[in-house]
């Protein structure tokens, strides 16, 4: 009878830390895992909901590139932009989107590389459901780096054309 009870305490204890691991990688699959910190938040009038930046390369003469780390929180988008010398992208967490205008919003993840083109109005963001990490690449910025225009509306970023 001992035994039955030491054994029963046993596997409850098994089950309830069974359990318990389940929630915990419940809780991480919700987490983006951050390869960088998570930067600052960026201004109310270029985004909309939380979009967090870390400079990683700054821009100077002998590069004349900009890098850095953007962690869109989900439902995060950036307004309408167009980059003088283009942008790439590379997503290194979750799952976005990104859209030139006047084509179909693309769905990107992990792993994608993204181009856009010189001067093409586009903007880019997380999923309504997952955050999205992205690495940004901003070259020749002899040329300039971004103009900000009007905002994603939820029209336009709940439509995928
Ligand atoms: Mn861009």
């Amino acid at each position: 009878m001992k035994t039955l009870v030491i054994a029963s305490i046993v596997f409850s204890t098994l089950l309830l830390t069974g359990c318990m691991e389940e929630n915990k990688k419940e809780v991480n699959k919700n987490e983006l895992e951050a390869i960088f910190p998570k930067g600052e938040l960026g201004p109310a009038e270029n985004f909309t909901g939380n979009a967090w930046n870390t400079p990683l390369v700054a821009d100077d003469s002998t590069y004349n590139t900009v890098m850095g780390n953007v962690y869109f929180e989900p439902g995060a988008r950036s307004n309408w932009h167009r980059h003088p010398s283009g942008q790439i992208l590379i997503i290194t967490e979750g799952v976005g989107y990104h859209q030139i205008k006047g084509q179909p919003r693309q769905t990107i993840k992990k792993g994608d590389v993204v181009k856009c083109p010189p001067n093409v109005e586009h903007w880019h963001g997380a999923s309504p459901d997952t955050g999205m990490q992205q690495m940004y690449i901003l070259p020749k910025t002899e040329n300039g780096i971004v103009t900000w225009l009007q905002k994603v509306t939820d029209q336009e970023y709940n439509s995928s054309r």
